[in-house]
């Protein structure tokens, strides 16, 4: 697959879980995933820093525990929270990858995917850099299009949910704006996939 840019860009991990495309940011801010758990559902996330705020470099600082607590109030609050997702998806669509997808990356917190505890242990977290108030960027679609169908080439993913579906009542992104038929569509992926989108 081509970028708009004419790069070809390999999306499919390597073996030790690192995607090609993806640029890579380091966090310590993982662990490993329990013996012999399979990777088999994608979270969906937003973020911004500050929040409301696009562009700068802080959730990359935030990530790998390097945020400079003096450069807004928000900041002060977070300090000691130690957090990580895979992969970051900028508003121009530039994927950045932070933890293999090998191992446990610490996005989702207490959580719940249809009667299954703890999701960091067998999910892939995905945050698209925004908000719960405004429209994701054409780019952030494309990009978290090719990376979820290349990780369910790579691994038995079952399902995709976003936070909110994983951890209601505590956590409301990726947010309606996050158009999930429109993300369905790019990634080619049925609904079967998608248990908090059917019907209930
Ligand atoms: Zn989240």
């Amino acid at each position: 697959m081509s970028d708009a840019a004419g790069r070809v860009r390999d999306w499919r991990p390597n073996a030790d879980g690192w995607v090609p495309a993806a640029r890579h940011v380091p966090s310590p801010n993982f662990d490993a995933r329990p013996e012999g758990m399979a990777v088999d559902v994608v979270v969906l996330h937003n973020i911004s820093l500050p929040p409301g705020q696009f562009g700068s470099d802080d959730i990359e600082a935030f990530f790998q525990n390097r945020l400079d607590a003096t450069r807004h109030p928000f900041f002060e609050t977070i300090r000691d929270v130690r957090v990580s997702a895979h992969f970051l998806i900028r508003r121009d669509g530039e994927p950045v990858q932070f933890v293999a997808c090998t191992q446990r990356a610490w996005h989702a917190g207490q959580s719940d995917y249809c009667g299954r505890q703890r999701c960091n242990d067998f999910s892939i977290g995905i945050e698209i850099e925004g908000t719960d108030d405004q429209p994701f960027t054409p780019a952030q679609y494309e990009t978290v299009a090719a990376l979820v169908s290349a990780l369910r080439a790579a691994y038995p993913i079952q399902g995709v949910a976003g936070h909110s579906d994983i951890a209601p009542g505590r956590k409301t992104d990726p947010g309606p704006y996050f158009d999930w038929s429109r993300f369905a569509k790019q990634a080619a992926l049925p609904l079967a996939m998608m248990p908090y989108r059917q019907a209930r």
